[in-house]
């Protein structure tokens, strides 16, 4: 479970995030709209730690990503809660950052083996079942130059998924892809989002893939939750003037 308690996140004077909160429910598939620098890669780098809050709480798991107030004392979050957290959720980029150095196998099986500490053979054993998954069983020892835009985002799913992650953040995933090779991508995601129970944050411009796997639509503007509600609610019926500008112009 992911918790925002009156998140905010400066970068200077320039407010990104203005006193957010929100809850997603462990399982539920979140997708976060709104125009460009609304805030929304700043929310999933914050959870992946990759940035600190201002001020607020954010808590995955029940654990707290950073500092709090217990009574008037300000507890700093446990190295080793962090760690934990950190190990629980994983992340796909807009540009696959894959290792260049390393094969298909290779990359799906670094982090298990020397992360979670399981053998050699558990991982490999692993990985093909996930590269079977995501339909690249025939290219285990290709390196990423080798490799589509489309099959490297495929493999770096799978690296994703290796880490058994209770959260899966996906950033805009399809947005380096040229058009042909999107459909492969998103393909693969729908059966993750629609036969695991991991809990999916995804910032997307696919409105279409949007509404098919979400089960609730958060639309943001200006570091605020603009409006959310079921996909089916958002599309068809924004309440918020800001989503019915925003839609037209992406639709
Ligand atoms: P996009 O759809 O374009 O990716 P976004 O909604 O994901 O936009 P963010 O990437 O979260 O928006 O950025 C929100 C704002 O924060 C932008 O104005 C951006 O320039 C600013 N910002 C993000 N990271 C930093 C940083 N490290 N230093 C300074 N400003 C930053």
């Amino acid at each position: 479970m992911i918790r925002f308690d009156d998140v905010v996140k400066r970068f200077g004077d320039h407010t990104v995030l203005d006193d957010l909160s929100f809850t997603v429910d462990r399982g539920e598939k979140v997708t976060l709209i709104g125009p460009s620098g609304s805030g929304k890669t700043t929310i999933l780098r914050l959870l992946m730690t990759l940035e600190t809050v201002t001020d607020g709480v954010i808590w995955v798991n029940g654990r707290p990503l950073s500092h709090q107030y217990r009574g008037d004392r300000l507890v700093p979050a446990k190295e080793k809660h962090l760690r934990e957290v950190r190990k629980s959720i994983g992340m796909v980029f807009q540009q696959f950052n894959l290792f260049p150095n390393m094969n298909v196998l290779q990359n799906i099986t670094e982090a298990p083996i020397h992360v979670l500490g399981q053998s050699r053979d558990e991982a490999v054993a692993r990985a093909r079942t996930l590269l079977e998954m995501v339909g690249l069983s025939d290219r285990e020892t290709a390196h990423p130059t080798q490799l589509s835009g489309g099959q490297q985002q495929r493999v770096a799913i799978a690296r994703c998924l290796a880490m058994s992650p209770s959260v899966m953040l996906l950033d805009e995933v399809t947005s380096a892809l040229d058009p042909e090779l999107v459909d492969g991508v998103l393909s693969v995601l729908r059966d993750i989002a629609s036969s695991t129970d991991i809990t999916m944050l995804i910032v997307t411009h696919e409105m279409r893939f949007a509404r098919e796997v979400s089960d609730r639509v958060m639309m943001f503007d200006a570091g605020r939750i603009a409006e959310a509600g079921p996909p089916q609610q958002i599309f068809e019926d924004p309440a918020h003037e800001r989503t019915r500008e925003f839609l037209k112009a992406v639709l």
